[in-house]
């Protein structure tokens, strides 16, 4: 027995952190969606009890610390599930990019071994589950666009019509969101974005206000890191994106277009500052 689920990634339209709490999380306000590039992951039933976790891609953890195997590991210990599972992950999401893709995974596995094992797991109790794993998985199992607050955990599902070409591009650089998180100071921030304009943008269909909603107090941190994410940005918009922001804690930037007649020049424009360039549409 198979089961196929598409792990998508996430971009943030807004990320906006309020402060610090005292259990050391950010109680933060995030605008999500997804767009069309996705991870698929592949699920068979193994008649040993052991997770198997394989991928095409050399440089993700295939052991304990891939999100896959804890998702996995975490439903198997919570329904005491006797059965083993091989997950095959064919990533195409860029890792450590700022895109969620190993939350995407670990909300992938949730909902696949909730079908394989027929666990018939209410789809609030998978979020809480996926709230164990990480603070962007809760969002990954539903997807769609989402006002997430707390420290990302509690949802609200936003109508979003919009339908909009989205270019990612993600510089060849790593970084880390302990680190930007770390280096990150309320004080510093000189305006904070709106998630409730963010959210009436989205809801009205008004593609020209999403894109001058568009905000995240991360960006001056990775940015003064890394002056590639700012160049890269800046290139964005001279090439003719509509909206530009850095995504999570990045280092991937995202451009969003209306005119699919502007895609090509953008994304041949971008490919002349880094490799990893992708034209997708948002998924609504
Ligand atoms: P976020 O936007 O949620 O901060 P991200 O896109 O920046 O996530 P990921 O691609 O999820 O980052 O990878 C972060 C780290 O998690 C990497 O160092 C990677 O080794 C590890 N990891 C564990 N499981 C996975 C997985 N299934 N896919 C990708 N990376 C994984």
């Amino acid at each position: 027995m198979k089961i196929y689920e598409k792990a998508p990634a996430k971009i943030n339209l807004m990320l906006d952190v309020l402060h610090k709490r005292p259990d050391g999380f950010h109680e933060v306000e995030m605008v999500m969606t997804m767009v069309d590039l996705a991870d698929r992951l592949e699920m068979s039933a193994l008649p040993r009890n052991t997770i198997i976790i394989t991928s095409q891609a050399g440089y993700i953890p295939l052991d304990e610390k891939n999100l896959a195997f804890q998702a996995a590991r975490l439903i198997k210990d919570r329904y005491d599930v006797q059965s083993g599972v091989h997950i095959h992950l064919d990533k195409k999401i860029p890792v450590a990019a700022g895109l969620a893709g190993g939350s995407s995974d670990a909300a992938a596995t949730l909902r696949g071994l909730n079908r394989l094992w027929n666990l018939n797991i209410p789809v609030h109790e998978l979020q809480e589950l996926g709230a164990e794993l990480g603070s962007d998985v809760p969002f990954c199992v539903t997807g769609g666009t989402a006002l997430a607050t707390g420290r990302g955990e509690k949802l609200t599902k936003v109508d979003n019509p919009l339908s909009c070409w989205v270019i990612l591009a993600k510089p060849p650089i790593n970084v880390s969101t302990a680190e930007v998180y770390g280096k990150f100071r309320v004080a510093d921030v000189k305006e904070h974005p709106s998630a409730g304009k963010m959210v009436e943008a989205l809801q009205a269909g008004d593609f020209g206000a999403v894109c001058g909603r568009l905000g995240n107090v991360l960006e001056e941190v990775t940015l003064k890191l890394h002056p590639q994410v700012s160049q890269l940005k800046e290139a964005m918009l001279k090439l003719g994106a509509d909206g530009a922001l850095m995504s999570g804690s990045g280092p991937t930037v995202f451009g969003l277009v209306y005119k699919e007649s502007k895609v090509a020049r953008i994304y041949n424009g971008l490919r002349g500052f880094c490799r990893e360039v992708y034209a997708v549409r948002l998924l609504t």
